[in-house]
């Protein structure tokens, strides 16, 4: 039995030598006791997080995709502002998400119709529009004027899953 040479102690897990328990690098043959406590590998450690944003962002972790959840949404008009002078709507749509994700940034295409004839469609994109799970969000759009038009029908052409 040899007398320890500190108080509390570990192995280096190099030179097998007893070093101090709290030690990062042994004190004999300088090898790190953790990896990332070796200023070598900070540099990893640096880039990891933009890596992991990176692949989030890109759907590696199993990214929902809109045209799989499109029964999911119930649109229907909330109201209807025509503006004086120019004759221009603003039209607030309620959009129901029945799923059980939270979506964002609305892609969607208004379709002006006279009785049944297409008259006009439009699109448009707000990426500041938000739906929680299971819950209603508003959309206003301006709609310009075009003669004879009496239905205007949104139409939800892709929205972001948000998590
Ligand atoms: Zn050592």
């Amino acid at each position: 039995m040899t007398e320890p040479v500190f108080e509390n102690t570990k192995y280096c897990k190099a030179c097998i030598q007893e070093i101090p328990s709290e030690a990062t690098k042994c004190p004999y043959c300088q090898t790190y006791q953790h990896w990332y406590k070796n200023p070598q590998n900070y540099g990893i450690m640096v880039v990891w997080p933009f890596l992991f944003i990176m692949f989030w962002n890109t759907g590696v972790f199993g990214n929902e995709k809109f045209p799989d959840y499109q029964d999911d949404f119930a649109v229907s008009i909330e109201k209807i502002v025509l503006i004086q002078n120019t004759k221009t709507r603003l039209i607030t749509y309620k959009i129901k998400n029945n799923s059980d994700y939270k979506w964002r940034s609305i892609n969607y295409l208004v379709i002006s119709k006279k009785e049944d004839e297409l008259i006009t469609t439009i699109t448009g994109i707000d990426y500041s529009w938000v739906v929680q799970p299971h819950a209603i969000s508003l959309l206003t759009v301006k709609v310009p004027y075009v003669r004879g038009a009496n239905s205007w029908q949104l139409k939800i052409k892709d929205l972001t899953v948000d998590r």
